[in-house]
């Protein structure tokens, strides 16, 4: 009896040494991505600025993408290019086996945004696009997590396989929608990701699914004033169209978002237009209602052709999933980006960051907002935007976070965005993103138990929901923004 009392207390001690000598071996590998990470700051600042001078838009960003894969591939990376029937789309992998833990890149910029780095809007002559999502820093911080970990599994201190995922076109094209349709994360265990912004936090609101098209109308041209009665014409038809979706907006539930541009309207009032376009985005918390309620403007594009006596037709152009969080692996990123921690500007930083917000027509949060992390705090049902991250949270479990790249109080798509991201203080805010991202996979990599439990809870979340892609079965989206 003494003897197995004795045994199984040798076992405890044993198992308890073990377990604090693995803690000790993970803080030691989490302090050596941060150093490594911080090491190669030029590197990474020197790459996010090209890309930031690319300003290649969606589906478009050939330079950005060669880039990333090049540096990537420099670094012992297998790549795969043009997945998913993307010219600039990749998947890069090293390792094999166990855990497949994914980090998500983009690199897409958005047209109308030419920007220069400083703190008065002041476009690039010659340049229309501009980085005002701070998709260049998202790509770079996300190689730099990527390559961090490649170096730790070469040197046997984690086992497995890290990838990282080139990821065109998050703006209005769905790139990651196409991905994740053709099966490239089915064998992902776990996914990480992150978001340019103006504060610090572990990104655990949701976002609203999106369904987007362009209606196309057809009709009659003639002259407008000496034979008006031949003519039908396809601008009215898109006129048509808006009153009657505007008038739904009384019937669909308030949390719907409807927007939409004219795209085509016609080139001149003595001509009546023989064909109009309109681009329509449908957004809701919850992705059936997103999509009953699109169907429903389709209704009404069908019933302005009618009274018009045009024709109409319509290219889905866009669809995505709201996002699941997942708690367990959100817990765990914000142990990390608290160990990060924040931003501290220089004085020349803080100038520069008092001249932006001098440019807000509301008021703005101190600036020292970009030193501190933000408490996690779960929204679900919610989230001003949409995203393509939220097909991925349909099929693996994932987890993001959003660094202050931004001077505190920066809207996203805005010129003082652009301007910050060609700064150090995008920078700054990047390398918070890779280090978190490092250190949130280092916890993946080491604890299958984390991964069970995070697929525990995604099971649960998405209950017996078979993931469908909104935009169907459409080919991607290449030249949606020419
Ligand atoms: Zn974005």
């Amino acid at each position: 009896m003494k003897k197995i009392l004795l045994t199984a207390s040798l076992c405890a001690t044993l198992f308890a040494l073990h377990a604090q000598k693995s803690t000790t071996n993970i803080t030691a590998l989490k302090e050596e991505a941060i150093k490594d990470i911080d090491g190669k700051y030029q590197d990474y600042k020197n790459i996010s600025l090209q890309i930031w001078n690319f300003a290649e838009v969606g589906y478009k960003e050939q330079k950005s993408s060669a880039l990333l894969k090049q540096t990537l591939q420099n670094n012992g990376f297998t790549v795969e290019a043009g997945v998913a029937g993307i010219p600039t789309a990749f998947v890069a992998s090293f390792g094999s086996g166990k855990p497949v833990i994914a980090i998500l890149a983009e690199y897409d910029a958005l047209p109308g945004l030419s920007q220069q780095a400083v703190p008065e809007k002041k476009p690039v002559a010659g340049i229309d696009a501009g980085h005002g999502c701070g998709h260049h820093l998202f790509g770079t911080a996300s190689v730099a997590a990527g390559i961090e970990l490649k170096k730790m599994i070469e040197a046997k201190k984690i086992n497995g396989t890290i990838r990282v995922y080139g990821c065109p076109a998050e703006e209005g094209g769905s790139g990651k929608v196409y991905m994740v349709r053709a099966g490239l994360f089915n064998d992902v265990d776990a996914v990480v990701h992150w978001h340019p912004e103006e504060a610090n936090r572990v990104t655990m609101t949701s976002a609203l699914a999106n369904k987007s098209a362009k209606f196309r109308f057809y009709g009659i041209s003639a002259h407008a004033s000496a034979s008006p009665e031949k003519g039908r014409s396809a601008l009215d038809a898109v006129e048509a169209m808006n009153n009657m979706v505007n008038m739904m907006r009384e019937h669909i539930p308030q949390e719907t978002r409807i927007h939409y541009v004219i795209t085509q309207g016609g080139k001149a009032p003595n001509v009546i237009p023989d064909f109009a376009e309109v681009y329509y985005y449908v957004r809701h918390p919850k992705r059936e209602f997103a999509v009953s309620i699109f169907d429903r403007v389709v209704k009404a594009a069908n019933g302005a052709a009618m009274g018009t006596e045009t024709k109409a037709d319509y290219e889905i152009i866009g669809g995505t999933h709201d996002l699941l969080i997942n708690r367990t692996l959100g817990e765990v990123m914000q142990q990390n980006l608290q160990k990060v921690g924040g931003i501290v500007y220089t004085p020349a930083e803080m100038e520069f960051g008092k001249k932006i917000q001098s440019t807000f027509n509301y008021q703005a949060p101190p600036i020292n907002k970009a030193a501190g992390i933000e408490p996690l705090k779960t929204v679900i049902d919610a989230g001003g935007g949409s995203t393509d991250v939220g097909d991925v949270s349909y099929v693996v479990p994932t987890v993001g976070m959003e660094a202050a790249t931004w001077i505190p109080g920066t809207a996203a798509h805005s010129w003082q965005a652009v301007a910050c991201g060609g700064t150090e203080t995008g920078t700054k805010g990047m390398m918070v993103a890779a280090k978190t991202m490092a250190l949130t996979a280092i916890d993946l990599f080491t604890d299958p138990v984390l991964i069970n439990k995070a697929k525990e809870e995604f099971k649960k979340s998405r209950g017996d929901y078979q993931y469908k892609a909104l935009l169907g079965d459409r080919k991607p989206a290449l030249n949606y923004r020419d």
